[in-house]
């Protein structure tokens, strides 16, 4: 049945029903495998799903794999490379210097604050985060006829962003080590949903016309999100 594991390498799902009316599997970028499905379906059917989706599966969890394998956590050492924008920058540790993390080109931090260092390059990256997506959302807003109520930041690990009802805008503060036409197209999306708040045809195709090529930038994220992390 669906409780055992699929392979040595593949777990067994975990099971989420709900008042959905189709199933669906979902495999996380850090190998969590699930699947969704209506309350009335049996058993044997989401078996019988899994088994016919069997291929995609194996696909997702091999392209998986080799992300995982390719993050490393930052150390945090002199020479290191730190996204920002889509281009790397290195990092040198210095001696004597004011202020804890500067950004010249490079980034600089300053040795005393080594046991720091996580937590001041989020909160760079937070900074830069929040400053960008303010910028861009007035200029689409403005360019797609919407008006928004608030941009927060968030830190969840794979969603990019969300749009509420009201006006209230969230995205990924990792987002800002993206190149900026992906992060662009985040902001489109999220506008975009205070047109059509679901991912209908319709939705669509208030995205295209203000961010043609919205299909690159999705696959881009797919292959790179785990790049968007330190
Ligand atoms: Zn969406």
């Amino acid at each position: 049945m669906y409780k055992r594991p699929l392979s040595k390498d593949i777990p067994a799902p975990k099971l989420i029903r709900s008042k959905r009316r189709s199933i669906a599997l979902e495999i996380g970028p850090d190998g969590t495998f699930t699947v969704r499905a209506p309350h009335f379906v049996a058993e044997q059917a989401i078996q019988e799903f899994i088994s016919r989706k069997r291929k995609w599966i194996d696909k997702i969890y091999n392209r998986t794999r080799q992300q995982l394998t390719l993050f490393r956590p930052k150390q945090f050492i002199e020479g290191e490379r730190f996204l920002y924008l889509g281009n790397e920058y290195t990092l040198h540790i210095a001696q004597d210097m004011y202020g804890k993390l500067l950004f010249e080109e490079r980034f600089i931090l300053n040795e005393r604050y080594l046991p720091d260092a996580r937590i001041l390059f989020e909160r760079w990256y937070r900074e830069e985060a929040f400053m960008l997506f303010t910028l861009r959302c007035k200029f689409y807003a403005g360019n797609m006829g919407v008006r928004y109520n608030s941009i927060n930041l968030s830190g969840a690990k794979h969603r990019w962003g969300s749009c509420r009802p009201n006006g209230n805008l969230r995205f990924n503060w990792r987002l800002v080590m993206a190149p900026r036409d992906i992060i662009d197209y985040v902001v489109v999306h999220e506008l975009a949903h205070l047109v059509e708040p679901d991912h209908s045809s319709r939705f669509w195709t208030v995205v295209d016309k203000t961010f043609k090529d919205h299909r690159e930038a999705k696959n881009w994220l797919k292959d790179n999100q785990f790049r968007l992390n330190f």
